[in-house]
């Protein structure tokens, strides 16, 4: 799942509580204390999901919603309220209506985690499908098989996860920055570099030199898998 996910939280307990779980998920996830900087970062990176805390130290999580739903561009993003048991629930009921779901704290993780689930499934499909697949090329994150045609594609888990990330939005250009963002993590302190490397890897595996190749760079840009592949 590279689904990304936008934490609006001002208590760091809950902050790294959540932080933890949806990484080990696997979502890709932000995180802000300010409901002021909410249509910021949604500008600079769209997010699949927005759990947003309801008292937070300078908006509301209300405005925040409200706010979001006014802008075309976050109108549809999937909000989960959080909220603090006997912190008007009932509001919460009537006032989010702006919210697709709300839970109370403290909440039960894998209750929370199964309806981010359930609502991406509903809302990303793509992020939440077990294959992947384009032209004769598919990826399944349940068996890890990577199939071109009838042939099985040997791929390292670093090039699975490149693999899976550029079929997640296909024609999408990534530069070189955001694929080491979200395919090695931000934390890695590996050279830009090193994602040519594995570009190169994933070409040659997939195509061998000689099968059409999926994955176009971009000059000036980085990289995108072809939106057409398969349909030439
Ligand atoms: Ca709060």
């Amino acid at each position: 799942m590279t689904a990304s996910i936008l934490i609006v939280e001002d208590e760091e307990s809950i902050q790294l509580l959540l932080t933890y779980n949806l990484e080990s998920e696997g979502y890709k996830v932000r995180v802000t204390a300010s409901g002021e900087d909410v249509a910021a970062l949604l500008d600079e990176e769209p997010a699949d999901l927005v759990l947003l805390d309801w008292m937070l130290p300078d908006i509301s999580g209300i405005e925040v919603c409200r706010a979001m739903r006014a802008r075309p561009k976050t109108r549809n993003v999937p909000v989960i309220m959080l909220t603090a048991r006997g912190e008007e629930s009932e509001r919460v009921r009537g006032l989010a209506t702006g919210a697709d779901d709300y839970v109370v704290k403290p909440f039960s993780v894998p209750e929370l985690m199964a309806r981010i689930r359930s609502i991406l499934r509903r809302s990303n499909p793509e992020a939440m499908k077990d294959v992947l697949a384009m032209g004769d090329l598919s990826l399944d994150r349940v068996t890890r098989r990577v199939m071109r045609g009838p042939r099985s594609v040997n791929l390292s888990p670093t090039e699975f996860r490149l693999l899976e990330y550029f079929l997640t939005s296909p024609g999408r250009v990534y530069s070189r920055t955001q694929l080491l963002d979200n395919v090695w993590g931000r934390d890695s302190d590996i050279d830009e570099r090193t994602v040519d490397v594995h570009v190169g890897r994933l070409r040659k595996a997939i195509s061998r030199g000689k099968e059409p190749d999926p994955i176009r760079t971009v000059r000036g840009m980085g990289y995108s898998f072809d939106e057409r592949f398969g349909m030439k």
